[in-house]
Formats: structure tokens, C-alpha cells, sequence
């Protein structure tokens, strides 16, 4: 299929990375041809983006009427591209639909994965779909391996920023405001993934998503502290080189890159900068300083739904954080405890890991206030 004739989704249209798109595609010039617009409940910006794609049709998924029609246009498969840029768990049906109908699904959600990885992955392997990671770290990993047998892979390198806090003293950590943990030096982001950059829980997870989309056991998944974000990740092959993707940071290029792969297409972008290339540093993530890290090899290695328990048990962690009711350094423990208490629960269908999900909410809603 031609790049040319492509037609495109996108779902979750009016958050920052569907907003983004749509833009890129208009400076660009590009050819793709929107064919729907999904939001979740924010009507007038979703009417406007509309009016920027002659034809479109839209669809606002917190009324059930459009959620269903959206499934049921997803899984009909008369499309090309899918930009799933939806927020939250609530994204997994339609990622799953995407990949039942056999379609190119650029993948910004970060749930889908992290939920449901084994069983997402294994669907679009029986419909032969493509999932293409709409995410820095992940679409620097997949351009560094184009083309390359798993065989011929030795190690992947995802790159940390450090987050808001990585230069506060650490006696420090205890006390930390919700302000202190929103500022983010080089990423503009929602408030509960730039709390989840700062605890580097976000690496955790990504460690979850590196598995499952290339098949690279956790293990031999390590974590690099870089702090100009200029890196995006690294890939190091049996024969002991190494591969890195870099650019300015600025989701544009993932974007770009998810929406036209295989191909490469010409954008108005630039990715060399004189300033942002001058200096670049790695360093070893401080297992002190960044607790959280931990759990996503944790979870790898127990598998099956605790990646939607460390989610859940996250999200409840950064909520009670964000509302003044835990402090910035328990958010690691109430993640730990609840995966600890994670009993062997099934995790073979969406309906399993909902159920997951709904325990570890639970779960460590007892514990923030325990903890309070
Ligand atoms: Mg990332």
C-alpha cells in the first residue's frame, strides 16, 4: 500500500499527540486522508479539528451510542492507519480492535502495552497488524532494530531524562510538592507522566511495553539516565555495537515516523541542533533516588497481569500525591506492597485484566490510607 493512499484514525484527537499530528500533517502537506476523529467527552475541540479534515467523521466515546460504532468501525478494518492517542486503560478495547481488523496501529497509549502486552502482541501476530510505537524511547528502539533478527540483538538502552527531582538532595525527597514534581526540564507532559518521570515509574513501565513490542526479554532491558533527552534510546547488537536514535525532544518525530512506516517521508522538521547535540551524558540510574525503577523488572519477571496492578496501583499512588494525601516518596512503596500482594490471578483475556485492575485499585487504596 502507498503511503500516498493512506487513511487514517486517530483516536484520543483532541490530546496533545492528536492535536500534534494533526498539525504535522498539515505543515507536511501530507497526503494521508483523515477518515474519523475520536474524543472522549471534549465536543467544540473535536468539532473544530473535524472542520480541518473535509469528510471525517467524528466520535465522542463517553456517550455508549459512538463507543460501540467506534469499535465496530475499528474492527470493519476499512482504514489503513490507526493514531490510538487515547488516554488510560479505557484505550485497550480499541487497540485491540485495531489489531483484530489486521491494521497499522501507531501506538501512543501506553496502557495498551503495559496492561495487556502478551495478549495484544499475540493478536496482532495471529491478524498479521503492525504496531508501530508512538512513544520517544520505543520508536528510537524500533528504528535502531528495522530490519534486524531478534538473534542479532544483545541488549536495549531505554534513556531517562531524570525527571523534575533528579538533582534535589535526597533528604529531601520526603517533602516534595505536587509544583516540585510537575516541572519538568525538557518534556511537556500530563500531570500524572511527568509525576511517573520524576519517580521514574514511566521507565518501569516502558521496560513492560520494550518486551512485549520487540521480544527482548526484560532482562536485557537496562535503563540509562541521560539527561538531555536528545538520545532517545540505544540498541547494542551481538557484535558489540552500539545504535542510537537522536533528535530534539519533541513527540512530532515519533509521531511521524508511526504514521508513515515503512516509508520515510520528508518533514518539516529539524533534527540537528548544534546546541542540543554539544554535550550528551550517560550515567547509571541511583537505585536511591529512583525506587520505583525496580518494579518494572519485578513485574516482567511475575508477568501475566501485573503490569495492569502496577499501573492501577500507580495510579491511585500518584492521585492521592497530586491530592496532598501521600507523600512523593511512598508512591513507590504503595507500588510495591500492592504487586507483592498480587495473588496468582488469570490474565489470558481483557475481561482478566480489568479484573486485575480493579483488585490493585483497590488494593492500594487501603494502603495510601493507611498510609496517610
Ligand atoms: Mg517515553
Amino acid at each position: 500500500m502507498g503511503v500516498a493512499h493512506r487513511r487514517l484514525v486517530i483516536l484520543g484527537a483532541t490530546g496533545t499527540v492528536g492535536c500534534q499530528a494533526l498539525d504535522l500533517l498539515e505543515r507536511a502537506g501530507s497526503p494521508l486522508r483523515v477518515l474519523a476523529l475520536s474524543a472522549h467527552r471534549r465536543e467544540a475541540p473535536l468539532r473544530a479539528l473535524a472542520a480541518r479534515c473535509p469528510g471525517a467523521a467524528m466520535f465522542l466515546t463517553s456517550r455508549a451510542e459512538d463507543h460501540e460504532r467506534l469499535l465496530e468501525l475499528l474492527l470493519a478494518g476499512d482504514y489503513d492507519v490507526c493514531l490510538q492517542a487515547m488516554v488510560g486503560a479505557a484505550g485497550l478495547p480499541f487497540s485491540a480492535a485495531v489489531l483484530g481488523a489486521g491494521r497499522h496501529l501507531a501506538l501512543a497509549n501506553k496502557e495498551s502495552l503495559v496492561l495487556a502486552g502478551g495478549i495484544l502482541m499475540e493478536l496482532a501476530a495471529r491478524t498479521g497488524a503492525v504496531v508501530v510505537p508512538v512513544d520517544s524511547e520505543h520508536s528510537a528502539i524500533h528504528q535502531c532494530l528495522a530490519g534486524r533478527a531478534r538473534s542479532e540483538v544483545k541488549r536495549l538502552y531505554l534513556t531517562a531524562s531524570g525527571g523534575a527531582l533528579r538533582d534535589l538532595p535526597l533528604c529531601q525527597l520526603e517533602s516534595v510538592t505536587p509544583v516540585q514534581a510537575l516541572a519538568h526540564p525538557n518534556w511537556s507532559m500530563g500531570p500524572r507522566i511527568t509525576v511517573d518521570s520524576a519517580t521514574m515509574m514511566n521507565k518501569a513501565f516502558e521496560i513492560l511495553e520494550a518486551e512485549h513490542l520487540f521480544g527482548v526479554p526484560a532482562r536485557h532491558v537496562r535503563v540509562l539516565q541521560h539527561r538531555q533527552s536528545v538520545v532517545h534510546s540505544l540498541v547494542e547488537l551481538v557484535d558489540g555495537s552500539v545504535l542510537a536514535q537522536m533528535g530534539p525532544p519533541d513527540m512530532s518525530f515519533p509521531i511521524h515516523y508511526a504514521l508513515h512506516y515503512p516509508a520515510r517521508v520528508p518533514a518539516p522538521l529539524e533534527g540537528y541542533s548544534p546546541r542540543l547535540f554539544a554535550q550528551l551524558n550517560f550515567e547509571e540510574p541511583d537505585p536511591e533516588r529512583y525506587p520505583a525503577l525496580a518494579l518494572g523488572w519485578r513485574a516482567a519477571e511475575l508477568g501475566g497481569a501485573a503490569g495492569a496492578v502496577l499501573n492501577a496501583a500507580d495510579e491511585v499512588a500518584v492521585a492521592g500525591f497530586l491530592e496532598g494525601q501521600l507523600p512523593y516518596s511512598e508512591i513507590p512503596s504503595v507500588c510495591a506492597e500492592t504487586l507483592d500482594a498480587l495473588p496468582p490471578l488469570p490474565a489470558a483475556t481483557l475481561a482478566d485484566i480489568a479484573a486485575a485492575d480493579a483488585w490493585a485499585r483497590q488494593h492500594a487504596r487501603a494502603l495510601r490510607t493507611a498510609l496517610r
